[in-house]
């Protein structure tokens, strides 16, 4: 990356050097899992020591982690499965989900959120009062890095005979994931998002017993998901997420103290901006913040030109000029919304680059200060 600072680690992590060598180990090799012959066997032994790996981290027996392409995918399996399955009950949603949950089926009814984007918990018991299949809420927000309180949620969606999917691809190697504790049915992860390679990830099945599948047409995974297995991206999904695991508090509380650095000097320089969900359970890794009037469009361009990578709200609807839906289901206005740009910090991040991103930070917004109206 030459001296281009990186802050946008909510969008793609860059590869950890640990995934890197042992995806270069494997990619050369003939490797598919369901060949009886010796490089068979080498990939079956791969994928099932990454499956214990991801399992141990879920809390879950090995054979209930499904290898896939990833927490869009994962997210797709289990909400056109729900609404295949169960065609005359309510599918409930928070309203802050990533599109791979917001978008891919019709009949979801929204669950509003407050203005840090927590689930409202009176408005779910409410809506459970219908007859409830699913409920799916994120455990940790990707724009905001705000944490849900999932077991509340989890509590509440089984008290009425549902189900609860978490999509966790933010939460994992930031927070503890355990199925179990949270009582999380359903769970999907990404590789690419803790530092290991993309196209690659998993749906974990909680104890209800169901298994939903997308892709059909091979016996892959036990028949939960067809198609031949890329064993060099589960090998390094496991290699990245034994790394992002091995020291996560101390590696959290590093975050942390940038964080909080880089917050106050946001305020320092400008004490009208905004930090959304500042107050609330947050990851310590992202840092959402807005001085309304300001286009986050120009910003980025502006931070680009001055070799700091980071995102607006949302990097998915990147190119758009539309506001974060997240952050329009928070209540927050138009001209904050637009104003929103994200940092997101990880593994590779030092101090310097927040003391770099605080420099350039004060240059651009001397530059365009006259154009906030906060
Ligand atoms: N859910 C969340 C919360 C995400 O941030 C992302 C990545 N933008 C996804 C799902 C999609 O993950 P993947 O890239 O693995 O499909």
């Amino acid at each position: 990356m030459s001296n281009h600072i990186y802050l946008d680690y909510n969008a793609t992590a860059p590869l950890r050097p640990e995934a890197l060598e042992v995806m270069m180990a494997v990619l050369g090799k003939p490797h598919n899992a369901s060949s009886v012959h010796r490089f068979g066997r080498e990939a079956r032994k791969i994928v099932e020591d990454a499956r214990q790996t991801i399992a141990d981290i879920a809390g879950i027996p090995a054979a209930q982690i499904i290898f896939n392409s990833g927490a869009t995918e994962a997210n797709n399996t289990v909400l056109k499965y729900f609404a295949g399955t169960y065609p005359d009950e309510q599918i409930l949603i928070s309203a802050t989900e990533h599109p791979s949950v917001r978008e891919v089926i019709e009949k979801t009814i929204k669950i509003p959120v407050d203005h840090n984007g927590i689930v409202n918990l009176e408005a779910l018991e409410e809506l459970l009062q219908k007859k409830t299949a699913l409920v799916s809420v994120m455990l940790v927000n990707n724009e905001t890095g705000v944490i849900q309180p999932i077991e509340a949620i989890a509590a509440l969606t089984h008290k009425y005979g549902a189900l609860l999917h978490c999509d966790a691809t933010q939460a994992m190697g930031r927070i503890n994931i355990n199925m179990p504790t949270h009582q999380i049915d359903f769970m999907s992860l990404s590789s690419h998002k803790i530092g290991g390679p993309q196209g690659v990830g998993a749906l974990a099945l909680g104890m209800c017993g169901i298994t939903p599948v997308l892709l059909e047409g091979g016996g892959q995974e036990k028949r939960a998901r067809a198609g031949t297995e890329n064993i060099a991206g589960i090998a390094g999904f496991a290699a990245a997420a034994n790394a992002a695991i091995a020291n996560l508090e101390a590696e959290q509380n590093r975050l942390k103290i940038l964080r909080d650095k880089l917050e106050a000097s946001l305020l320092e320089i400008d004490n009208r901006t905004i930090i959304f969900g500042k107050d609330v359970a947050r990851v310590s890794n992202t840092t959402l913040f807005a001085l309304p009037g300001l286009s986050a469009e120009t910003l980025m361009m502006n931070f680009d030109l001055e070799g700091i990578a980071l995102s607006n709200g949302s990097a998915c609807s990147s190119g758009t000029v539309k506001a974060s839906p997240v952050l329009h289901a928070m209540g927050v206005n138009e001209s904050a919304a637009l104003a929103a740009l994200r940092v997101s910090t990880g593994w590779n991040t030092q101090d310097s680059d927040i003391n770099q991103f605080i420099t350039t930070w004060s240059k651009i917004h001397a530059r365009l200060k006259e154009k906030i109206h906060a």
